[in-house]
């Protein structure tokens, strides 16, 4: 059986979802992100790229560059809802696909050729979502997900193409390297150093020559540009999530130390998501009881993976979760729903202030070790002692059952 693999990309999708909200904003160029002189681009429309304008541009030179431009300062929620419409329809019909970013996913249509023809059952499917949901999309489908992904960024703006087997590497020769995915600008300035610019030259290179360039990401990079890279999909049904949770030494109604520990909890976690480069959109907590009685909450919330947007939401559960007034065994939290996505994190709100300050906190974290930097709120002086404490060098906090 020859495998079928559709790589399904909404088209300018924060662009799109404002233009369905509001059809004054079609065909005219627009800026989705911060609003603010601080503000950071997300998303921009096909009109303002010819000023040069790309995603994560400083909105202040974004304006300067196309001051006719229309600026929205986007909503995770909005957009989260969107994508969550395409998914349910994806899931419908599709039985195994991956969710890979908020407006992304890969189908396997292998098998399907025999009663519908994977291109009509993925043409089908297009213009469907195009139908019910209003959002333009665009889709590769070719034997593997690299290759998909590639004939998709060839055929947008909304529009299909599919590239047969066998004719891999004959699509792929002509494209330039920097569309091969995973070939960021260190890649591509090693690479046009040497003097390569088209896939077609990469195709003619010994593997073990891109190696010695490259390090071992030269075998990835070399398979890519055969066009025989075959990543897996890693199934919906599966999301990952990531949750931790903590036992007290001693069961505890002390609000400030509940409060603390679950802080510092979030904390760590929007860590490791970050550094995977994850959104979370469910967020859910745990109590169980002295009495061993446990109880769950949860919440859907819009794409993050913002501190400061998840330790309120997580503090806001645990209020209404707490409800027994007795002492307290073990508390817990989860985040669920994972996508990738190397979107800023948390959208719409940043500032470039805040993004570097995240991108501070992180750096320290990854160096140090994740417990260096941390909220004052999360330090629990006085009244955790487990928690690791910079200033009295108590022990770190164990974040036990931790799994990613
Ligand atoms: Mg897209």
């Amino acid at each position: 059986m020859q495998p079928q693999i559709l790589h399904l990309d909404l088209d300018t999708f924060f662009v799109s979802c404002e233009r369905l909200l509001d059809s004054r904003l079609l065909k005219r160029p627009l800026l989705v992100g911060g609003t603010g002189d601080r503000g950071v681009v997300a998303a921009c429309s096909y009109e303002t790229r010819r000023f040069g304008i790309h995603s994560g541009m400083s909105m202040k030179l974004a304006r300067q560059l196309c001051p006719e431009a229309t600026i929205i300062r986007g909503n995770a929620g909005t957009y989260t809802k969107f994508s969550q419409q395409v998914t349910e329809i994806i899931k419908e019909r599709v039985p195994v696909f991956e969710k890979s970013s908020i407006d992304e996913f890969y189908a396997d249509l292998s098998g399907m050729d025999k009663f519908f023809g994977s291109y009509k059952y993925a043409s089908e499917l297009r213009n469907l979502i195009i139908k019910e949901t209003g959002l333009p999309i665009s889709f590769g489908l070719s034997s593997n997900k690299v290759v998909s992904k590639m004939a998709t960024g060839e055929a947008k703006p909304n529009n299909q193409m599919r590239v047969d087997h066998g004719l891999e590497k004959s699509f792929l020769a002509p494209l330039s390297i920097r569309k091969i995915p995973s070939v960021g600008k260190r890649t591509f300035e090693t690479l046009r150093g040497l003097g390569i610019t088209k896939i077609h030259t990469l195709q003619e290179m010994p593997m073990e020559m891109l190696i010695s360039a490259l390090g071992v990401h030269g075998q990835t990079i070399w398979k890519r540009a055969q066009g025989i890279d075959r990543p897996p999909l890693v199934p919906f049904h599966e999301r990952k999530s990531i949750s931790t949770e903590r036992t007290f030494g001693k069961d505890t109604t002390n609000m400030e130390q509940l409060k603390t520990t679950l802080t510092a909890m979030v904390e760590n976690l929007a860590f490791h998501l970050r550094t995977n480069e994850k959104l979370t959109s469910c967020v859910t907590i745990r109590i169980r009881y002295s009495d061993f009685q446990t109880y769950t909450r949860q919440m859907k919330i819009p794409y993050t993976s913002a501190d400061h947007i998840l330790i309120p939401k997580v503090l806001e559960l645990f209020e209404k979760l707490y409800q027994r007034r007795m002492l307290v065994r073990l508390v817990g939290v989860r985040f669920s729903d994972l996508v990738s996505g190397n979107y800023q994190i948390n959208m719409f709100e940043d500032t470039q202030e805040m993004l570097s300050l995240y991108h501070a906190m992180d750096h320290i974290r990854k160096r140090f070790g994740d417990r260096k930097v941390m909220y004052a709120t999360s330090m629990g002086a006085k009244t955790i002692g487990s928690l690791h404490n910079p200033f009295n060098g108590e022990p770190p906090i164990v974040l036990a059952h931790r799994n990613q």
